[in-house]
This record gives structure tokens, C-alpha cells and sequence, in this order.
């Protein structure tokens, strides 16, 4: 199997997964109870979200565990997009955890450019108390959105930030102080922690605008009930503690295969585009327009030979929605519907990708011969 499809989800790093199993067969105790047995889990859970608010420039009292990117996206929309006293300003290029939870009557798009950024001076009408959203990085075409400047442009309106940062969290650096964050939805599984963790980050003294979606006992400060998933906290904090210790060394890594990637195939095969290639992005995405090729046939051919990659399109009822976010782009339905999402990570290698731009030369000859 060549695994390229880590914007989707990624492997559990193993020691990860390692330092997981204690807290399932020996500190099961609930961080709720009262008795000894169930100190090891509450300081487990303590000593996580220490790790996680370390690694972002936050304070430990500032990260709300959640059960994933949608959840903690998800809280942000519930509390501040559908009030009739604010406007929530995003763009069109968010994920679906944002753009199917909000009020479009009380929502106002911002423009974004042909590379799919959202530069500050695109941001019109923001009054006092008002909410945008921008995403850090895009899931599909890995662009990273210049957020230092749209902080200083939505604080001068006294409105507030919230970023979705589900694909850079562990990639790229993040210093929600430093860049004026105030907000922030993160999610375990893109980054070497387990499925159904994640967390919302709120500066602590604007925790007030955030009304919990799950209410219950008062776990995490009373804005997310419901008893920990210690195993998945502590596996979290185990990745990001692997991405600190190695996230410029992967990026590094990453980012060579993925250029190398593109670069073969620009060389090799007539007629594609890379979409976003021209601004910064995160080092492992690479968004591949074939022109004239329907993508879901291509990526048949692909797995086949064990090769995964995804594309845009929902193909939930056998008709291809073409990606929201490429017709943002100004790509039309074909060649949106043409097109495939790659994304390597550092334990990839140039033979897996040599083998890929291979099969992908075989698929486009056979295709080319009918
Ligand atoms: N936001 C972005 C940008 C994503 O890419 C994803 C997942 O693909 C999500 C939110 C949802 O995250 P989760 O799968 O943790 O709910």
C-alpha cells in the first residue's frame, strides 16, 4: 500500500498508540472520581493539555478537549453564527464542519484570490463583536492563509478571530499569541494522534462568547461535558510531542518529496495543473488538475495498485459534486472533477512516488489508446 491521503487522516504514530494502552488497562479511573486509583488519569489529562497549550503559545485553562476539528468548529459556529446581533464573516473555501454549520442570513463571504487566499484587505465591513473565520491552511489545496495579517485587520474592528487550523496543527508552527489567534480548531488525527480527539483553543478572557453544544457534568471547565477520553488525550499529547521534537525535520522531508512529485510530473505528463502552487502551503499537499481524465476514474486505476489519494468531489449518490473549494478557485466543474489530492507525509518515499507517477503515466497511455 502507498498511503497518500494524510490531509485525510494519518497513521497513528506508534508511540503514540504506546503510551495509550496504560490509560485503558491500568489507569482506567474516570479524572472525575475522588479516589486515589484516579489520580494517574487526571494528572495524565493535566499534564496533556499542558504539552498541547505549551506547543501554541496558550495557557493550559484555554484548550477545550473536543472530540475533533468538526466539534470544536462546530462550537465556534453554534455560539457566535447565528446571532442576530453579529455578523460571521467567512470564506468559501472552508471545510464543510464550518460552511453546514453556519447561518448564511447572518453570514457575509469574503473574496479569495485565484491561489485561494483571503488577504486581509479583502475583509470589508467588520463592525465591533463580529466573528470571522478564516482556515489556517486548506484541506484540499494545503494554501496557507495569512492570519498574523487578518488578526490585526479583524482586531482593529474590535471583532474577534477564530481559525480552523485542522491541517496545520503539528505541521507548521502556531503561536496563537503571537499571531493574534483567538480562536482555534484542532484535531487530532492529521497529525499522528488518534481518531476522535481534538480541541478548541479560546483566549481565556473571551470564553464567554462560546455556549457548550454537549452539556452534562462539568468537564472541561463546563464548556464540554462528558468524561475524558484519557487514552485519545494522552495519545494527542504524545504526537505533539513528537511534532515538536521533529516538525521541522518533516517538513523538510516532506516538503522535497512533494516538490519532487510535482516536479516529475510536470516533466512527464502533458496537460495538468497544479492548483496553489504559487503561495506558501503546507509541505505534504499537492493538488493535481488532469485535464480531459475524470479523477474518479483515475483514482480506481490507482488503488488498484494500492495507491490511495482522494479527490474533491462527494460522490455520495453517484453524481460528483464538484469540490467547493476548487470552483472557488475559478476551476470549472470539469476540471474540478478532474482533479486529485495527494498528500505525502515524511515517512513517504521517492520510490513510492516514482511507482504513483508510473501508474499514473499507464492509466493516462491506456486511457489515451481507446
Ligand atoms: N476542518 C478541516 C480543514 C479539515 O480538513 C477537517 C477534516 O478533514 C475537519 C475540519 C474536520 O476534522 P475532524 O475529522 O477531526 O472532525
Amino acid at each position: 500500500m502507498i498511503y497518500l491521503d494524510n490531509a485525510a487522516t494519518t497513521r497513528t504514530d506508534p508511540d503514540a498508540a504506546l503510551a495509550m494502552l496504560p490509560y485503558m488497562t491500568d489507569f482506567y479511573g474516570n479524572p472525575s472520581a475522588d479516589y486515589g486509583f484516579a489520580i494517574e488519569s487526571r494528572r495524565a489529562v493535566a499534564n496533556e493539555r499542558n504539552i498541547i497549550a505549551d506547543f501554541i503559545g496558550a495557557e493550559p485553562n484555554e484548550i477545550i478537549f473536543t472530540s475533533g476539528g468538526t466539534e470544536a468548529d462546530n462550537m465556534v459556529t453554534n455560539s457566535l453564527a447565528h446571532s442576530s446581533s453579529r455578523w460571521f464573516l467567512t470564506s468559501t473555501l472552508e471545510h464543510k464542519a464550518i460552511l453546514n454549520s453556519i447561518n448564511e442570513n447572518r453570514t457575509i463571504f469574503i473574496p479569495n484570490d485565484m491561489n485561494g487566499i483571503v488577504s486581509a484587505d479583502r475583509i470589508a465591513g467588520i463592525q465591533d463583536g463580529d466573528v470571522v473565520s478564516v482556515m489556517f491552511a486548506n484541506n484540499e489545496l494545503g494554501t496557507i492563509q495569512p492570519i498574523t495579517e487578518i488578526a490585526e485587520k479583524v482586531h482593529e474592528a474590535g471583532a474577534y478571530l477564530h481559525t480552523d487550523a485542522v491541517q496545520a496543527f503539528g505541521h507548521v508552527p502556531i503561536n496563537v499569541k503571537k499571531m493574534g489567534i483567538d480562536m482555534m480548531s484542532a484535531s487530532g488525527h492529521k497529525m499522528g494522534a488518534p481518531k476522535g480527539i481534538g480541541f478548541l483553543y479560546v483566549k481565556k478572557d473571551l470564553q464567554w462568547l462560546i455556549t457548550p453544544i454537549i452539556r452534562g457534568g462539568g468537564q472541561e471547565n463546563h464548556y464540554r461535558a462528558g468524561t475524558e477520553n484519557v487514552p485519545a488525550i494522552v495519545g494527542f499529547g504524545k504526537a505533539v510531542e513528537i511534532a515538536r521534537n521533529t516538525m521541522d525535520n518533516r517538513y523538510i522531508a516532506t516538503k522535497k518529496l512533494r516538490d519532487y512529485f510535482e516536479d516529475q510530473l510536470l516533466k512527464e505528463v502533458p496537460n495538468i495543473t497544479i492548483n496553489g502552487r504559487n503561495v506558501d502551503r503546507l509541505p505534504g499537499h499537492s493538488s493535481i488538475t488532469f485535464h480531459g481524465v475524470r479523477a474518479e476514474e483515475l483514482l480506481s486505476y490507482l488503488d488498484i495498485y494500492g495507491i490511495c489519494a482522494s479527490s474533491g468531489s462527494a460522490c455520495n449518490t453517484g453524481d460528483e459534486q464538484p469540490s467547493h473549494v476548487l470552483k472557488a478557485i475559478g476551476l470549472t466543474d470539469n476540471e474540478a472533477n478532474s482533479t486529485l489530492r495527494f498528500s505525502m507525509n515524511h515517512r513517504n518515499t521517492k520510490e513510492e512516488l516514482n511507482f504513483t507517477i508510473g501508474k499514473i503515466k499507464e492509466f493516462l497511455s491506456i486511457k489515451n489508446s481507446h
